[in-house]
């Protein structure tokens, strides 16, 4: 019998992280933990290290230290607190580390993993958006393998195991069009923060939740495609999908179409990625063919979407565009959770960002790519 996976959860206590755990609540058999991450959720953190017995235990913000340390003493788990004890942990061997913590302080984890030449499972897609450059090229020559945890992503991934690179014509991703799919321009302009995080298909954190009702999440996505799938932007589309059924489909060159379905539940990618090479069951709902299934697609209108215009006509350019791109939006969601600007006003923040470019940083290096994540927070 082969020995149990041993893993590490970055982001344990967000969606993808807790969904993520409840996959090897079912399989103790399976995988053992090495470590589990949090922000400064200390509570949530110390319950699944007692359940789950990891080695050791990271919380990023280091004034959680102490409670943590508390509520953990005598079980003989480690607890580390801050930067350099997420990027130190993120280098130690594991069979499957998963990146699952949300926005750009994702990245310093995946990178020092990627360095290490560990196996990532990746949902952690900004990552990709803001230093893709670097990280395909750095997970090649360390020997770093990356599966994609996000649903489209893993769903082509599924599609093109089997499948020679240049036999691709197209890659397609879908999207539920988030809450406002119906809506009006109009009626977009003064939607409140909890309209907005009312996803018709989806539960999941608060950012990728407005980034959908914007559909920057699909723009991200289309940029995260690109670099995983080695594609140019002609190559790449995205499709409104309102039943999230279907998550992604490849064309052939012989007029073929494979597509890869699955309910709107994080599990089926996760456990695609957990269970890899292999398949990984679970106990849960899933289609009921007896039923009748519609499947219905639309073009995205990139009007009504600005955010969505705006991650396309970056996908391809540089990598400064993709990094100011993603610096704002995330800035701008968090002030929208705020309550301080207006649904409408993150596309403006972005847009403006953009036109405003970069002060002469080039995002060479992996300390470049923060330096200008930073530059264009503080402005
Ligand atoms: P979430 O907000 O629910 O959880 C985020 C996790 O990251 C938490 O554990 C939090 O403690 C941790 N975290 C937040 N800020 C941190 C920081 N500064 N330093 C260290 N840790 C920090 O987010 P989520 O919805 O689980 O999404 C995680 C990632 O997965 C995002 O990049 C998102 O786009 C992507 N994703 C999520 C889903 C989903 O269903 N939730 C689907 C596809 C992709
Ligand atoms: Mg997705």
């Amino acid at each position: 019998m082969m020995g149990k996976k041993r893993l590490s959860v970055f982001g344990a206590t967000g969606s993808v992280g807790s969904s993520t755990l409840s996959l090897i609540r079912e399989h103790p058999d399976k995988f053992a933990l090495h470590a589990l991450s949090a922000n400064s959720d200390y509570h949530s953190l110390a319950q699944l290290a007692q359940e789950f017995q990891p080695s050791c235990v990271v919380i990023a913000d280091e004034a959680f230290y102490t409670p943590l340390s508390e509520r953990l003493s005598g079980l003989g788990i480690t607890v580390l607190a801050g930067q350099k004890a997420l990027e130190e942990v993120a280098t130690q061997k594991v069979d499957l580390l998963v990146a699952a913590i949300v926005g750009l302080a994702g990245l310093a984890p995946v990178w020092r993993a990627v360095e290490a030449g560990q196996n990532i499972a990746l949902a952690n897609k900004e990552t990709l958006v803001a230093a893709g450059h670097l990280i395909m090229p750095a997970a090649e020559k360390n020997g770093a393998t990356l599966l994609p945890i996000d649903s489209e992503h893993n769903a082509i991934f599924q599609c093109l195991r089997y499948e020679n690179q240049a036999d691709i014509k197209k890659i397609i991703l879908t999207a539920s069009g988030g809450p406002f799919r119906e809506m009006s321009i109009a009626e977009m302009q003064n939607v409140t923060i909890e309209q907005a995080l009312l996803h018709p298909n989806w539960s999941m954190g608060p950012k990728v939740t407005i980034d959908s009702a914007t559909m920057m999440n699909k723009g991200l996505e289309l940029i995260e495609a690109a670099w995983l799938f080695d594609r140019g932007a002609e190559k790449l589309d995205a499709i409104i999908h309102p039943q999230s059924s279907i998550h992604g489909l490849v064309g052939f060159k012989d007029g073929s179409w494979l597509a890869q379905l699955g309910i709107a539940d994080m599990r089926v990618p996760i456990s695609y990625a957990l269970g890899w090479p292999d398949r990984l069951g679970w106990q849960g709902q899933d289609f009921d063919f007896s039923q009748a299934l519609q499947l219905d697609f639309a073009p995205i209108d990139g009007q009504k979407f600005p955010c969505f215009s705006l991650a396309k006509q970056v996908l391809g350019q540089s990598a400064e565009q993709a990094i100011i791109l993603n610096a704002a939006n995330e800035m701008a969601v968090a002030q929208f959770l705020a309550g301080e600007i207006g649904f409408a006003d993150i596309s403006t923040i972005v847009e403006r960002a953009l036109a405003a470019g970069d002060s002469g940083i080039k995002a060479h290096s992996y300390e470049a790519v923060i330096a200008l994540d930073r530059e264009i927070r503080q402005r």
